[in-house]
């Protein structure tokens, strides 16, 4: 690209800058965006694959941009990973879960409440008193551990450090479940597995999308899906696979005993009057 002049040369600063100058301003905006409410949480459906019931609800955060719209978590949670926004996005996240199960108690029977699954940042691991912090949220809304589950990355969870040991033992506790998130995209090591207090793994989206492409069956994925949940079942691990979006993936991941599903072919992510329109519809089923 060098021998090609400065005109080249001028096209890719001026692009670079126009990138760095659209991320400033995110980010500047990105600092106001708590307290100007422009957060919202949706909530996707987490079905039992056997009996299609819905047993949990995928908290997923949204970001209402006063000028660019819906601005996507990928976009946003990395650059609230930097710069340590994440910690007070993450309560706030947390704090909508709890409210959200206190409003569902009013409508339904305690034993029949779906639980909220909340995602953590690798990053909010290393927040300073971060249990302390959870527990005030769980006593202020009268919300019990059991209707909570984290979802983390498996990479933030390799990290054996002394911290986050401290918090995984004080979240089962809390009878709040674990859950690895995004599970073979990272280093995955299947023999963690059983060192960790993790009672659900979900298979990536990646995973469930090359199961079958295009009508060919991907052999190598099918083997890997298999064995993935086999082996998560022989150490009492529910599997949730993610991003169903076929009938035949859903099929053949029923076939695998899968335990549970996520994805479009059952339902999108929604705002929560939606949501609790699914919850009190799916009751009777
Ligand atoms: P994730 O935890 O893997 O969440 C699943 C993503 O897959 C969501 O994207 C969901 O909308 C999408 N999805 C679900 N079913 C389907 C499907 O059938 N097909 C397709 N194509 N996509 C499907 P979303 O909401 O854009 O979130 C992206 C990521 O942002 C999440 O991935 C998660 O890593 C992160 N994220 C979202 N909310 C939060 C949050 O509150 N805190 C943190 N730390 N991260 C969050
Ligand atoms: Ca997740
Ligand atoms: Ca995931
Ligand atoms: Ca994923």
């Amino acid at each position: 690209a060098k021998e090609k002049g400065r005109g080249t040369y001028q096209v890719f600063d001026g692009h670079m800058r126009e990138q760095e100058v659209a991320m400033a301003a995110l980010e500047v905006d990105l600092y106001q965006a708590l307290e100007l409410g422009q957060f919202k949480a949706a909530y996707q459906p987490i079905v039992c694959l056997e009996s299609q019931r819905l047993v949990s609800f995928e908290l997923l955060m949204r970001w209402q941009h006063p000028t660019l719209g819906m601005v996507p978590p990928d976009k946003f949670i990395p650059l609230a990973e930097e710069t340590g926004q994440i910690f007070d996005m993450g309560l706030w996240v947390f704090e909508q879960a709890c409210q959200q199960l206190q409003q569902w108690r009013e409508l339904v029977d305690e034993h029949r409440l779906p639980t909220i699954a909340v995602n953590l940042s690798a990053v909010q691991l290393n927040q300073p008193n971060l249990i302390d912090k959870l527990d005030v949220i769980l006593a202020r809304t009268g919300t019990k551990g059991r209707h909570l589950k984290l979802e983390i990355t498996e990479t933030a969870l390799m990290e054996n450090t002394q911290a986050v040991n401290e918090i995984l033992g004080s979240l089962r506790e809390r009878h709040i479940e674990l859950a690895i998130d995004d599970f073979g995209t990272g280093y995955s090591s299947l023999s963690y597995l059983d060192q960790l207090p993790v009672q659900v793994l979900k298979i990536d989206r990646s995973f469930v999308n090359s199961l079958i492409d295009r009508g060919e069956e991907h052999e190598g994925t099918q083997e890997i899906v298999k064995a993935t949940i086999s082996l998560a079942h022989s150490l009492k691990v529910k599997v949730v696979a993610e991003g169903i979006e076929t009938e035949d993936q859903w099929r053949t991941l029923h076939g695998y005993h899968c335990d549970f599903g996520q994805g479009y072919l059952f339902a999108k992510p929604m705002w929560p009057d939606q949501a609790t329109e699914y919850l009190l519809d799916n009751l009777d089923r």
